[in-house]
């Protein structure tokens, strides 16, 4: 891990995040250590690092919290997605606190905030968490297939301490999202879909695995096409599993997932 310093640490959203409806971007880190092997983030220009190394560096940005204890004031009331080209909570965030200092630099401010992650340790922060008045917890668990996500995540954490982790959130009484995206081969996809339904996310988002080529989305990677192909997931499967769940429930594909929580709503 680098350590560097940031000259701001909430930026002007851009691309679908911004058409999604969000003003600002947070990372309180460069690069991330899940290196999942479908991310978009590691084509992005703020990554100029050859692509066989994504997931081997992270650049932590030391001085975050500093930034945002002055910056907030910027974001307040208005929609911020933490994070959108690493993740909020990889494992050195356990002793460096920087998404928890950036929490509680917020808190005043009363953002509306959208936090995306793969990282259970998001319960951490519940005690803040709990306190935004427009908040959403989003979860990615695109497979139910532990196999598949060592294949493509090998990095990331487990799918079951994700679902336990979400399910903490929930019970909390916070806003819950859960992002299929992109959607990786499945072991189940009636049982995966069963579950999905019955968690009741407030927010389902799926997409298909495609090559974005840089875009929104996944599939930007020659592993990820390749560890695709040996698995001979198709569209018609990842369709089959969207039929199952349009069928019960409101389901958003791809960008038109990724929303802010709507201003009024209140923490249960
Ligand atoms: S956790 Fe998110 S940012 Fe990190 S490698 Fe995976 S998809 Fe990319």
């Amino acid at each position: 891990m680098e350590q560097i310093n940031a000259r701001s640490i909430f930026s002007p959203a851009t691309g679908f995040i911004r058409r999604g409806g969000f003003a600002w971007t947070c990372n309180p880190y460069l690069g991330c250590s899940f290196g999942c092997t479908y991310c978009y983030a590691m084509f992005l220009p703020q990554n100029r690092r050859p692509h066989a190394e994504w997931g081997k560096w992270f650049q932590a940005k030391i001085n975050a919290v500093e930034l945002a204890r002055k910056q907030a004031p910027q974001v307040a009331g208005q929609a911020v997605y933490l994070s959108s080209v690493t993740d909020p909570y990889l494992p050195a965030e356990r002793s460096l606190c920087l998404t928890r200092g950036i929490l509680e630099a917020l808190l005043p401010y009363q953002p509306r905030l959208l936090i995306q992650t793969r990282g259970p340790l998001v319960v951490r922060d519940l005690d803040l968490i709990t306190r935004f008045r427009s908040i959403r917890v989003n979860m990615s668990i695109p497979t139910d297939s532990e196999e598949v996500r060592r294949a493509f995540e090998p990095k990331a954490p487990p799918l079951e301490r994700r679902w336990q982790a979400l399910a903490e959130v929930k019970a909390a009484g916070v806003p819950t999202g859960i992002c299929v995206t992109p959607m990786l081969p499945l072991e189940n996809a009636e049982e995966f879909a069963r579950r999905l339904i019955a968690f009741a996310p407030d927010v389902l988002v799926t997409q298909h695995f495609h090559d974005a080529q840089g875009g929104f989305g996944a599939d930007t990677g020659a592993a990820a096409r390749q560890l695709l192909a040996e698995r001979r997931w198709t569209e018609e499967d990842y369709r089959r599993c969207v039929r199952i769940l349009h069928g019960q429930r409101t389901v958003y594909e791809a960008e038109a997932g990724f929303f802010p929580p709507p201003s009024d709503q209140p923490i249960q």
